[in-house]
C-alpha cells in the first residue's frame, strides 16, 4: 500500500483492535450471550444486542442497588449475569437471596423463543429417560442438549436414574409463582423431574422468614444437566430441587451447539 510504512500499518491495526477492545470492555458476559444463542443473536454492539432478523435490543444498565425484588420482577439483560453460577460446587444451602439464573429479562427470552401467549412456539419431542416424549424448543439446540443429558442419565445407575423420571412437566405457559414473570416452562426450555424427588422452598418455608434447605437431588443428574448448558433450581437460596432450565450463557463451558438442520 504506498504511503503506508509497515510499522505504521501495524500500528493502525492495533489502534484498531484497541479501539475495537474499548468499545467492548466489560461486555464479556453480552459476548458470552451471542455465543450461547449463535442462532438468534448476530453479535454484540456495545451493550446493545444484534438479533439476526435485523433488531436491536440494549442491554441495559447493572444497577449495584438494585434490590432483589426488583432484580427478579424488572430485571435487564446486564442483570441476568449478577450472580454467577455456581457450576460442578459441591450440593450444599446457597446464601441468602443467592439465584443465579432467576433475574431474567423477559422481552429477552421472549426474542429468543417467542411468547407463548401470543403466538404458537416451535417445539418438538424429545425422549426422555423412560422413554416418555416430551415437547422441548427447537431453537438454540435446547431440545439437542436435552437429548444428550438423557443419554448421559440412561448411563448412570437405575437407583440413581430413577429421580430424573417421570418428568413432572416440561412446556407450560405460566408465570412464576413469586414473581409473576414468565418461566423458562414457557419458553420450552425448563424441565421438572421427578415430582417424588422435589423439593421447593416455598413448600418447605411454612411462612417463616429463613428457608431450610432440603434436596434429594443426586449430584450425578445435576452433573448431567450441567455438562449440557442447563442451571439446577437446586442451586439457588429459594430452591425447586427437581427444575432444570437450559442457560448455556452462565454455563460458559457448554456453550450451545448449532441446532441439527431439520
Ligand atoms: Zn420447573
Amino acid at each position: 500500500m504506498p504511503g503506508l510504512s509497515r510499522r505504521s500499518l501495524r500500528n493502525s491495526a492495533l489502534a484498531l483492535i484497541c479501539f475495537a477492545g474499548a468499545a467492548r470492555a466489560g461486555d464479556a458476559r453480552l459476548e458470552s450471550l451471542a455465543a450461547a444463542y449463535l442462532e438468534k443473536i448476530a453479535g454484540i454492539d456495545g451493550t446493545t444486542i444484534v438479533f439476526r432478523d435485523g433488531t436491536r435490543m440494549p442491554a441495559g444498565t447493572a444497577d449495584p442497588d438494585k434490590p432483589f425484588d426488583r432484580l427478579l420482577r424488572d430485571a435487564t439483560v446486564l442483570d441476568q449475569f449478577r450472580l454467577a453460577y455456581p457450576r460442578g460446587a459441591p450440593i450444599a444451602p446457597p446464601p441468602r437471596d443467592f439465584d443465579p439464573g432467576r433475574f431474567r429479562d423477559e422481552a429477552f427470552f421472549s426474542k429468543l423463543y417467542g411468547d407463548c401467549r401470543k403466538a404458537r412456539l416451535d417445539l418438538e419431542p424429545v425422549t426422555w429417560v423412560g422413554g416418555e416424549r416430551l415437547p422441548f424448543a427447537r431453537a438454540n439446540g435446547a431440545a439437542a442438549r436435552l437429548r444428550d443429558v438423557a443419554a448421559d442419565i440412561e448411563r448412570l445407575p437405575p437407583a440413581v436414574r430413577s429421580a430424573a423420571y417421570p418428568s413432572a412437566g416440561t412446556f407450560s405457559c405460566r408465570p412464576v409463582r413469586d414473581t409473576g414473570r414468565l418461566s423458562m416452562h414457557s419458553y420450552g426450555a425448563a424441565i421438572d423431574l421427578n415430582l417424588r424427588y422435589s423439593n421447593y422452598w416455598l413448600w418447605e418455608s411454612h411462612g417463616s422468614a429463613s428457608v431450610p434447605y432440603r434436596n434429594a437431588m443426586p449430584r450425578e443428574i445435576v452433573d448431567a444437566f450441567e455438562r449440557h448448558g442447563f442451571i439446577w433450581g437446586g442451586r439457588w437460596y429459594h430452591y425447586d430441587t427437581m427444575h432444570f432450565e437450559y442457560r448455556p450463557e452462565l454455563l460458559p463451558a457448554a456453550l450451545a451447539r448449532p441446532a441439527p438442520a431439520r
